[in-house]
């Protein structure tokens, strides 16, 4: 008989003083390969293994039920339990991590297979329950403001990955998987630079024998690549794109975003112009608010008037600081007189305040900015 791999929960309390968390500094797991097949990639019920109902009862207990091991389906006969244990695994985690915050929002420090390790946060709202998810190990796109981006880029997740990080901070805030309601792309990484894996992951949260999530509630934040916009819209993802601007022009942009110098700001919004008039979907623009950098009043006009005629929504984000990022936030009152630029030339403002800044939930694009 197969010995089946357990996934290992750990619960880490709050750092005295509420120390920022840095995934980098976290201890290092040894993890052990494990090269079983994910059960998550077969799509639920049809491709899954097994005869007739017993495939429905397997994606039960995966998607309704948050099973995180076979030996958990109690109504499948045992000796199937011990064969699929053989061949396929539940969980694409060898260990998850959870830094609860005072605010109640989680961080998640996911540790996969070949040892590589990503994030997700869980954000419960009075009247929903969030999850910001991670698209890669890593991310290439090196924001200035963000620490993840200081960690370079790993690899792209796969599907299952993706998807799993739903699964799992479910599980372990005892909630269904069907609890959880609402999902951002906002973690580490940039989606539209890993588009396969995430194009197959959003179409099996939508998908009704899977997570059965609405369109509405799942977000794809990009810090804006043309190519992979269009491609959203001609597939027709149906799920809300946010842009990460941070600036008006490209030269503060590019200071912002080092890597930002393969497209320019009028080439992006041109994308974006394209996306809404393909799905008609209204776009949210995130705009970091750094000190010095992007926060004057002048850039509030200057933003206004490129963003005239795009059906938008402005997020400011106030700078969610960690140890020695190299820029600061703007102050309050910079933050206010900007949005209230940015009202009077008619674009609908909303300032989001972070959560989990003791525990170091925002990269950036965490910075979580719903209406
Ligand atoms: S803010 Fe987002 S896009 Fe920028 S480096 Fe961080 S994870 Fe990547």
């Amino acid at each position: 008989m197969t010995k089946v791999k357990k996934t290992e929960f750990k619960t880490n309390l709050p750092q005295e003083g509420g120390a920022c968390y840095v995934p980098a500094s976290a201890p290092a797991t040894e993890v052990q390969p494990d090269n079983r097949k994910p059960i998550l990639l077969p799509a639920p019920p049809d491709e899954l293994p097994g005869q007739g109902y017993r495939k429905r009862q397997l994606a039960d207990w995966l998607y309704k039920q948050g099973a995180r091991e076979f030996g958990e389906m109690t109504n499948l006969p045992r000796s199937w339990r011990e064969s699929l244990a053989a061949e396929w695994r539940v969980s694409e985690f060898a260990q998850v991590q959870a830094f609860p915050s005072v605010d109640g929002s989680v961080k998640y420090l996911f540790t996969l297979h070949d040892g590589s390790r990503t994030e997700a946060v869980y954000l419960p709202y009075a009247d929903r329950k969030t999850v910001c998810i991670s698209s890669q190990v890593g991310c290439p796109a090196g924001c200035v403001f963000c620490a993840t981006g200081r960690m370079g880029f790993g690899r792209n997740l796969t599907g299952p990955e993706i998807i799993d990080q739903i699964l799992a901070v479910a599980r372990h805030q005892n909630l269904g998987p069907r609890e959880i309601r609402n999902v951002v792309l906002m973690g580490m990484g940039e989606p539209l630079l890993n588009y396969e894996n995430v194009a197959w992951a959003v179409r099996r949260m939508l998908d009704e024998n899977a997570l059965a999530m609405s369109p509405r509630r799942v977000t794809l934040s990009t810090v804006g690549i043309p190519r992979g916009i269009r491609r959203m819209a001609a597939d027709d993802l149906g799920v809300k794109l946010a842009l990460s601007l941070h600036a008006p022009d490209d030269a503060t942009r590019r200071r912002i975003i080092p890597t930002a110098h393969s497209y320019s700001v009028a080439e992006i919004l041109e994308a974006v112009r394209a996306y809404f008039g393909r799905t008609k979907r209204r776009v949210t623009i995130e705009y970091t608010m750094l000190r010095g950098i992007n926060d004057s009043e002048e850039q509030a006009g200057e933003l206004a008037r490129i963003l005239k005629g795009l059906v938008a929504h402005v997020n400011l984000i106030p700078f969610n600081p960690w140890e020695g990022a190299p820029v600061e936030g703007s102050g309050r009152k910079k933050i206010q007189r900007f949005a209230e630029t940015l009202e009077k030339a008619g674009l609908p403002v909303t300032v989001r305040w972070s959560r989990g800044v003791d525990v170091g939930a925002a990269c950036g694009q965490l910075a979580l900015k719903e209406g």
